[in-house]
Order: structure tokens, then C-alpha cells, then sequence
């Protein structure tokens, strides 16, 4: 066995609940899910375009700057926290995890290991007792800075200051620590309020020399590394040459628009979530960028509406979540007749449906480049670059 190959199986070795957890498969080799994914990809895309081989990682493991525990109490007393078994509501009591980042899981054992002194319960869902739900934590790879999210059933945690300081006490590299209020039955991790415990309540990362500001909330990609070969590649796909006029929807924090602006015109953002827009508004200013703007809205009637005014869009970048994107955006996508669309989606099935419908309606698919954003686990990002065949 080479050295490389022998440090690979210690790796896949070293996870304790992976049978249990089925958040991740540790025992296929990375070149091998490279493979399968690229496969998937091809099968799905290759009658519409060229399928680019996969950028895949050099270092798979730890990539997650993003860590959610969830917090329950066992019969005999025991703290747990982790993920859910999959498929039920069993929690899987997790110290260290392959695919997330290290600092964050450590700083949820020790919050886990707090409780008891902090006379903090844990929330029960089906009495709706106790008080901790889940803690998310952010680490912003760049700046190093950490975000502590302790999602409560109530707005009033106890001892909150010496809490913070205890906390603070084992983990100096604690920037900011958010109060989050869900005090609904829900499966949502978060409610909608924040009361900042500690710091500014949100952090702040680098991604392709641009500052980003990250709210509790709001969307961030999980994999920064990759995330900066994934915007290289859409931006490299939408050719700009300074004189466009850029549509990003479903455009989150405003990264993609935002790296796209110093290379177009003008750009226009669009994204659901408030706390998103709010932070692509700030992420504008702080990077002095002038030829953005954003707006809080669907991004289907929102194009809709761009549709029946007559406006002009020359570039559409496109992020939808999973469950791709819908008739009314790609319908007024179409009649706003764009020379380039380029589509970044996380589910290769859900773009496979869309670029048919873009086809169909005067764009060919000029080619697609899947990225590795999520290394041991099932998903696929893919970039597809589309272009208007003059009718
Ligand atoms: N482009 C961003 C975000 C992509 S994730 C990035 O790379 O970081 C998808 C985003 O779409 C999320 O921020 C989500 O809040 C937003 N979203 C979901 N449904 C939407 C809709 N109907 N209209 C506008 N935005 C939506």
C-alpha cells in the first residue's frame, strides 16, 4: 500500500458513527466517487452538452465551514448531540466528523460538556420541553473568525454572560455568539430571531479577494475552496467583456454577482431571504462596488415583472436550490432572451429538467463542468453554460 493510499484508510477508519450517521460514506475511495459522480452527471447532461471532467479536491476531508449539532437528552440522563439517524428523529451522538471542519465540531463537544455546570436542558421535541435545540457553528476559512449559533426555545438563556465567558474561556477564536429564538414545532433549524450574545452577530470570510458578511441565516457555500472554482468556471462560462447588464438570481449574500460586477456593467441581484439581501447590500459597500444592486424578492416574478417592461438582460447567472428552478422564472428567462445563461445547480436531475426546457426555447447547452463541493456524500454541483441560438 502507498503512503498516500494508508493515510486514506486511517481517515475512512477514524469515523466512529458512519454506519449509523448516513450523512456521509467514508468507505468509498475518493477517485471512485469522483467517477460515479461524474457518470451521473453524463448520463443526466450529455444528450444537451460536452460533460467537462469533475474538478474534484486535493484534500477531501474537514471541508464543511458550516457545522449543525442537534441537542437531546438520552433515557439514563446521557447529553448527546449530532445529526439525526437518517430517516428518523434519533440523534447520533457525533465528536469529530470527517467532512467538517475541526474547530467547529470541537467547539460543539465543549457546549455539549457544558450543559450539565449551566444547568442547560436540552429541548425535547415531543413535549416541547427544555431549552437547547441545536448549535450551528461558522468558520470563515480565510479570516479564521467563528460564529456560535445556540438555537433556544426561548429567548432567555440563564447565566448568558458567564455562559459566553466559559465558552470564550476554551475557545478564544469565538468571534461572535447568536441567540437564535425557534420556539415553534417545526423541522426548521432556525426561528427568525437573532439577539446578538457576544461580537457583531455575524461573520465575515474571503472568497475570490472579495469580503463577504455571513448573517446567522443567510446562505453561504459549504465548501470554500471549491466555491472559488466553481464562480471561476461560471464566470469564465458567462464571457464578460464590461458592457453587460448582469442578472444573478437566487443570488444569496451576492457573491457571484458581486465577482461578476468588475468584469460587467451592471449587475442586478435577486434573493428571497431578507437576512441575505440585507448582508448583499453591506458585501456591496464594504467592497466598494457601485454597479450593484439588490432586490428581496422571488426570483420567478421578479423576472416576470423584468419580462413585461421590456428590459434588457445580456447575462443570466442562475443558483437555484435543490429543487431547481419553475416554469414562471424559465419562461420570462426566455423572453428576456439573454445571449448567455449560466446555470450553477446542486442537483444534477433538477438542472437535467431545466436545460430541456431552456433548449427547447432557444438556448443550446455549449457545455457543463461538475465541481466536488461535497466530498463523501451523494451530492453533485455542476456549472452549465447556455447560449441563444439566433432564431
Ligand atoms: N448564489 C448564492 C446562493 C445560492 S443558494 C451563492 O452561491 O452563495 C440558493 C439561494 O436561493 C438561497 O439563498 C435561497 O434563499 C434563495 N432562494 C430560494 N428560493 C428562491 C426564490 N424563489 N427566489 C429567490 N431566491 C430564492
Amino acid at each position: 500500500m502507498t503512503e498516500k493510499k494508508k493515510v486514506i484508510k486511517q481517515q475512512e477508519n477514524a469515523c466512529l458513527v458512519a454506519k449509523k450517521c448516513g450523512g456521509c460514506n467514508p468507505g468509498v475511495p475518493y477517485e471512485k466517487q469522483l467517477l460515479k459522480k461524474q457518470r451521473k452527471v453524463k448520463e443526466l447532461m450529455q444528450d444537451f452538452c460536452k460533460v467537462k471532467p469533475i474538478i474534484g479536491m486535493e484534500h477531501p476531508y474537514h471541508y464543511r465551514n458550516k457545522v449543525h449539532a442537534v441537542f437531546d437528552r438520552l433515557k439514563n440522563g446521557t447529553i448527546v448531540s449530532g445529526i439525526y439517524k437518517e430517516g428518523t428523529h434519533t440523534v447520533i451522538n457525533v465528536d469529530s466528523c470527517l467532512i467538517e471542519d475541526k474547530i467547529a465540531d470541537a467547539i460543539i463537544v465543549d457546549i455539549r460538556g457544558m450543559l450539565k455546570s449551566f444547568k442547560i436542558k436540552t429541548y425535547d421535541e415531543d413535549t416541547g420541553y427544555g431549552l437547547l435545540r441545536h448549535v450551528l457553528v461558522r468558520r470563515g476559512f480565510t479570516t479564521g473568525e467563528v460564529m456560535v449559533v445556540l438555537v433556544l426555545s426561548s429567548p432567555i438563556l440563564p447565566s448568558k454572560n458567564n455562559f459566553v465567558k466559559a465558552l470564550r474561556k476554551l475557545h478564544p477564536e469565538i468571534s461572535t455568539v447568536v441567540l437564535n429564538v425557534n420556539d415553534k414545532k417545526t423541522n426548521m433549524v432556525l426561528g427568525e430571531r437573532n439577539i446578538t450574545l457576544f461580537g457583531k452577530g455575524y461573520i465575515e470570510d474571503v472568497l475570490c479577494g472579495l469580503t463577504f458578511r455571513i448573517s446567522p441565516s443567510s446562505f453561504y457555500q459549504v465548501n470554500p475552496v471549491q466555491t472559488e472554482k466553481l464562480y471561476q468556471t461560471a464566470i469564465s462560462y458567462a464571457g464578460l467583456n464590461g458592457k453587460e447588464r448582469v442578472f444573478d438570481a437566487y443570488c444569496g449574500i451576492g457573491t457571484i454577482g458581486m465577482v461578476a460586477a468588475g468584469k460587467a456593467k451592471e449587475v442586478i441581484g435577486v434573493e428571497l431571504n431578507k437576512d441575505a439581501v440585507r448582508d448583499a447590500v453591506t458585501n456591496a459597500k464594504r467592497n466598494q462596488i457601485k454597479n450593484i444592486r439588490f432586490f428581496c424578492d422571488d426570483a420567478g416574478e421578479f423576472m416576470t415583472r423584468m419580462a413585461e417592461a421590456q428590459e434588457k438582460v445580456d447575462v443570466l447567472f442562475m443558483d437555484p436550490p435543490r429543487a431547481g428552478s419553475d416554469e414562471t422564472f424559465l419562461s420570462s428567462a426566455v423572453k428576456l432572451a439573454p445571449s448567455r445563461i449560466v446555470y450553477i445547480s446542486c442537483n444534477p436531475e433538477t438542472l437535467a429538467r431545466d436545460v430541456k426546457y431552456l433548449t427547447k426555447h432557444g438556448y443550446a447547452a455549449k457545455e457543463c463542468q461538475p465541481v466536488d463541493m461535497f466530498p463523501f456524500t451523494g451530492h453533485i454541483e455542476v456549472v452549465t453554460c447556455l447560449q441563444r441560438v439566433d432564431m
